[in-house]
Formats: structure tokens, sequence, C-alpha cells
């Protein structure tokens, strides 16, 4: 008789009438349907697949041992196997249902953390997520510090920071084939970064595993190691399955409007990766970062981003089977390019929405030739620096 008045209000609510709150709270729970845990060397974050919002409460035990989630009124459809978790941080995870629909989850912690949850809104093709985060409580602390800028002596070998584009719940653009770029771009990086070093330069990565980093912490990450240059890894995916070919991005001017659609929805998808990969909203707003973005040594480091874009192409030109999408360098307003004093770059390696691209950059040869071609861009770079 209650479903039945439920059904009703539901079907009255389609003609556009009101339901009282009181329906509303006790509307059909919500399918929790996947949940899984993504590990990097400073935060474990655990994430739940929804069909719609879900009322939730964390809590953490006085001797941080264990933090408890609570969330009320779904239907647990998780795979009892993906309790079994653990990592760095979490040393398991225990699962009590109460009455109606609620669902207590237990996390025993092995180190102490700072816990926080919260709901991130369905994007990208994701469903509807709740997610834990919880940061090493050390960590936290050292990050209160502020970073220790490296010391510019002039005698250090030069610094270069590798960003594989994407990772963890933020897959990037995916192939016909399954390739996620997430896993090309992090397979390149570790190669570019053992050339690099083979080459004489400090190379570090943006993330070593597969793991979400947002945007914002793949800049800062680059200011901590005091880079002198920062390549950001991508590979392109568009709806015609012709598109081909590498291109190279520098920042556009602030506020500079894309020239032309495909440009501006690679952009878009690009500085997605916040949402998909699961920042809470709250995170974005970084007043130190905004006060750094009006710095004025960001034309400067616009300009020398643009002549390293340009060695990084004529490099690239010579990889046997590449082909280049642009011949010259394009401008857009990429967000993880938006070092005030770092020159930076963001290379699409192909497109993985072709599918004879999708195979090539899948090849340890062809990512090999292009490994090569970056470090060779990079040195020619270098070496048009120290001759100006
Ligand atoms: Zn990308």
């Amino acid at each position: 008789m209650v479903r039945r008045a439920l059904l009703k209000a539901i079907f009255l609510s389609a003609t556009g009438l009101v339901l009282p709150v009181s329906v509303l709270q006790a509307g059909t729970p919500s399918r929790v349907s996947h949940m899984r845990l993504w590990t990097d060397p400073e935060h474990t974050r655990i994430v739940f697949d929804l069909d719609k919002k879900v009322r939730y409460s964390l809590y953490n035990d006085a001797d941080a041992r264990q933090i408890t989630i609570k969330i009320k009124n779904v239907q647990w459809l998780v795979d009892p196997s993906a309790l079994k978790i653990e990592d760095a941080i979490v040393a398991g995870a225990a699962l009590s249902q109460g009455g109606s629909g609620t669902v207590q989850l237990a996390f025993s912690l092995k180190k102490r953390v700072s816990p926080r949850a919260f709901l991130l809104k369905s994007v990208g093709g994701k469903p509807p997520r709740l997610v834990i985060e919880l940061q090493q409580a050390d960590v936290e602390a050292m990050e209160k510090e502020q970073p220790v800028l490296v010391s510019q002596s002039k005698k250090r070998e030069p610094v270069i920071v590798i960003d594989p584009g994407h990772g963890g719940e933020d897959p990037g653009a995916i192939g016909l084939g399954g390739t996620y770029e997430k896993t090309v771009t992090l397979e390149v990086a570790h190669k570019l970064r053992h050339e690099l070093t083979a080459s004489g330069y400090q190379a570090h990565l943006t993330r070593t595993d597969d793991y979400f980093v947002p945007l914002r912490k793949r800049v800062s990450i680059a200011r901590q190691h005091g880079a002198d240059l920062f390549v950001s890894l991508h590979a392109d995916a568009f709806r015609i399955a012709s598109a081909r070919g590498a291109s190279v991005y520098c920042l556009s001017e602030q506020g500079r409007p894309e020239p032309d659609r495909a440009l501006r929805m690679l952009v878009e998808r690009e500085n997605s990766a916040d949402l998909i990969g699961g920042v809470d909203l709250g995170e974005v707003a970084d007043p130190e970062l905004r006060d750094i973005l009006m710095d004025l040594s960001q034309r400067d480091a616009r300009n020398r981003a643009m002549s390293y874009g340009n060695t990084l192409l004529t490099s690239l030109k010579r990889v046997p089977a590449l082909q280049l999408h642009f011949r010259s360098v394009k401008q857009a307003g990429f967000a993880v390019l938006q070092s005030p004093d770092i020159p930076s770059v963001l290379v699409e390696m192909a497109f993985l929405s072709n599918r004879d691209e999708e195979i090539q950059l899948r090849k340890r040869e062809h990512q090999e030739a292009l490994v090569r071609a970056l470090t060779n861009g990079t040195e020619a770079f270098f070496r048009s620096v120290a001759l100006a």
C-alpha cells in the first residue's frame, strides 16, 4: 500500500506536481554497484559507484585506528570480494547492514589519517560517486609547511617534470581496442624519464602509477621540483575515426577563446580530468595559485614554451611512422599548462580514436621512437637557450 502511494507520488511528480519532502526522503534506495580503491603515495581513495546521490556520515575513531562510513537508504550490490582490500593505509574493511537500507563500512587503518568524504556528480560517462579520501596525517602536516623550492643554483642539471595525463578514476580517452589514455601516457612517461636521466637531465614524474592527481597538483609538483620544463603527455580522441597525428600545445593567453570547435572540445575534455578523476569542488579554488597566475613572468614562460614546442615538433617530424596532426605549435587554454614561470607544453601523441594509431601507440618500438624524439627535442631546446 505504501509502495503504491509512492509510485503514485512519483507519477504525479512527473506531471509537474511538487512532492512533499517526507516522500522524497523515503524514495527508492540508491544502488551501490561497485567499490574500488586507489592508492597514491599520499592518499588512499575509496570510491563507490551509485545511481543517485546518497546521505552519509563519516566517523573517525578516537584512537584513529578505524574510520566508519554510514550510508543511508542504499541497495548494496557490491561484490563481497571488493571488501578484501589492503594497501599502505587500509588494513581491511568490514560491512554491516542495518534496517531500512543503512549500510555501515568500517575500515581498519595501519596509519593515522585525516579522512574526508564527498559526492561527485555524474560526469564523462561516470555514474555519481561517493569518495572517501584518506590522507596520511604526516603528509598533511608536511603539505601545510608549504613546498620547498629547489634552489636555483646555476650548476645543476636541467630539471624536466613529465606529466602522464589522467590516472585512477579518470581513464582519459579510450581507444576502440580498449586502450586507456592513462595507461599509454604512463608507459611513455616512465620511458621518457629513463631516457632523459640517461642523457644527463633530472627528470621527475607527476604520477608514477595508476592513480589520480588533480591538475593543479601536477602544476605544483613541477614547482616543488624547481622544473625548468614541464611536458604533459596525452593521447587524443575525436568522433571522426580518421583524425590522426600528434600535436604539441602551449598555453594561450588567458581568456582567449579556442579558435575552432575541435580544439574547444579537446580542451574541455582534458580540463574535465578533475571532475572525472574526482576533485571535491571545494578544493579547486586555490588562492595561492590564483595569485601566482597573475605573475607577469607568465608571458616569458609562454614564449619559452613556444620555442620548446617548436623544437619538439621538429624532432617529432623525424619519427618515421609518426604523422603530425598540426604542423605548428597550437595554443589553447589547458589548465595543466598554467605554471606562471615554467615553460609548459602538452603533447597529444596520437589519436586513440584512430584504430591504426591506437595499435601503433601500444607498440614498444613506437613508444621508444617517440621518447627518443622528445629527448632530442628537449636537448635541442637547451642548446638553443645556451646559445641565446
Ligand atoms: Zn588527455
